[in-house]
């Protein structure tokens, strides 16, 4: 890891297993609640409806088994990997009968190596039904992590996105979560609409508070047909570069607690999917650009916490 600056994600997983091990992302074939209509309606403002199918049911044991046999042949091959992870990663991952979920969950575990259990979700689709049922795949030797989609910590902002639920809805279920002995990474989403850097710095420092085991930063981008699309194309939207997204994740680095895993600093959405700003930031320029900034402050991870 770099140690003196931040934990990455990539560092964390190779101190624990003292070797690289590789994530296997899977679309379950979830849904959203907060998309009335499914796949295809409208639900955060931010959010595209790529890759749209049916829902969970049906034929998800084809496809799921496709995407992980698929995927580690891939990273076999490639990487001469042995050891994965499962990630749950598109829609939300706890959406469903709770018999369904685990059959999904039980189905893709049977399809690898796996080291640990990711499951992507929002705050109204945690309750205790699901937080025993992915606690029961806990080991001495296998961890189960759940991302917690958030965003902002501040209700109008949350309001603002059509996010469907409040800070208060999201304590609730960060608290069920970590009570199961699971582990919680929060997303927060940098440059949302009217969100200024010292109120992007107040929900870093709010979440900070909760100790999170990881974190994922995002600098705003909105791919097309979405209803954000529809205030950029009205003008009303603008978007931080390169270099003050950068800024903002040093300033939250400094932050968070040091044992806090800092699982992604900017968003990844492949260029074919026509989002705007029009650019993407490169990881490793953004990744570069934060060490330079935290050098250039004699500053790290922790470094401003109390
Ligand atoms: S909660 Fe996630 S999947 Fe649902 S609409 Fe929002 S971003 Fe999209």
């Amino acid at each position: 890891m770099n140690r003196n600056l931040f934990l990455t994600y990539s560092d964390y997983l190779y101190n624990k297993y003292k070797k690289t091990v590789y994530r296997v992302g899977v679309d379950g074939g979830f849904s959203c609640p907060n998309r009335k209509n499914g796949r295809e309606d409208h639900g955060c403002t931010f959010c595209g409806s790529f890759g749209a199918r049916s829902a969970y049911l049906g034929d998800s044991e084809k496809v799921i088994e496709e995407q992980i046999i698929k995927s580690i042949g891939f990273l076999k091959r490639r990487y001469n990997a042995q050891d994965f992870i499962l990630y749950f990663q598109a829609y939300s991952n706890t959406y469903g009968n709770i018999d369904d979920l685990k059959h999904i969950y039980d189905y893709g575990l049977s399809l690898g190596n796996f080291k640990e259990l990711v499951v992507s979700t929002r705050p109204d689709c945690v309750d205790s039904n699901v937080c025993k049922l992915l606690s029961s795949y806990i080991k001495d030797d296998f961890d189960v992590w759940v991302e917690l989609g958030l965003q902002s910590t501040k209700d109008i902002s949350l309001s603002r996105i059509n996010r469907g639920h409040t800070y208060n809805d999201f304590i609730e279920s960060y608290k069920m979560l970590k009570s199961a002995g699971l582990k919680v990474v929060i997303h927060l989403i940098f440059g949302l609409p009217e969100e200024s850097s010292s109120d992007i710095l107040e929900s870093v420092k709010t979440i900070s508070e909760l100790n999170p085991d990881g974190v994922k930063f995002h600098n705003l981008h909105i791919p097309t047909g979405t209803n954000m699309y529809e205030e950029y194309l009205r003008g009303e939207l603008s978007f931080p570069c390169s270099t003050r997204h950068a800024e903002y994740v040093a300033n939250a680095i400094e932050y968070l607690p040091e044992e806090t895993v800092v699982m992604r600093i900017n968003t990844d959405t492949p260029g074919s999917r026509h989002s705007v700003p029009g650019y993407f930031l490169d990881k490793s320029i953004v990744y570069n650009k934060v060490v330079d900034i935290l050098r250039s402050r004699d500053s790290y991870q922790g470094k401003l916490r109390k």
